[in-house]
């Protein structure tokens, strides 16, 4: 999905704040850098958008916390756990998110989500991690202290009654 480009043009003082939050890829050999701009978003307020291509596996160096939540999200978690890498190929233009399902386990997170895809979980809670499917899903793919929830809850498959 590609969003058009009268859709950034529009918003004045993209240009300018693009300029805040150029991304680096990894630190070790492929320092390509991954510009991402800020500007608003259909999901919620506003997100940090790809400005060029990116392919999956791919790491793009940004804060987490910055990112709007999708239940079909663009990046997920590294398997070291140290940054977000494209969960799927990108195109320019698209915005980048996460589901926090991955980044987060606090029981008082609640998210009313839109993000319209066919995956959407609709209200997005921190006992999301604890969701079969999201668990498959994202395996190998979630924040360091998610991923050790989870694979807790995978080394005791039943807990005695
Ligand atoms: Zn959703």
């Amino acid at each position: 999905m590609v969003v058009p480009n009268g859709a950034r043009d529009g918003l004045p003082g993209g240009r300018a704040m693009a300029r805040g939050y150029a991304a680096r890829l990894g630190r070790r050999r492929s320092l390509r850098p991954v510009v991402v701009e800020r500007r608003g978003s259909v999901i919620a307020g506003r997100g940090l958008f790809a400005t060029e291509g990116i392919a999956r596996g791919e790491r793009v160096d940004v804060d987490a916390e910055l990112l709007n939540h999708s239940c079909d999200p663009t990046l997920a978690w590294s398997a070291d756990g140290a940054g977000l890498e494209a969960f799927r190929d990108l195109s320019a233009g698209e915005e980048l998110t996460v589901d926090y399902a991955t980044s987060s386990a606090d029981p008082d997170m609640l998210v009313r989500c839109h993000c319209e895809t066919y995956r959407c979980r609709q209200m997005v809670t921190g006992d999301d991690w604890q969701i079969p499917q999201v668990q498959r899903r994202y395996a190998g793919h979630f924040a360091p202290s998610v991923q050790s929830l989870v694979d807790r809850t995978l080394g005791q498959p039943h807990s005695s009654s």
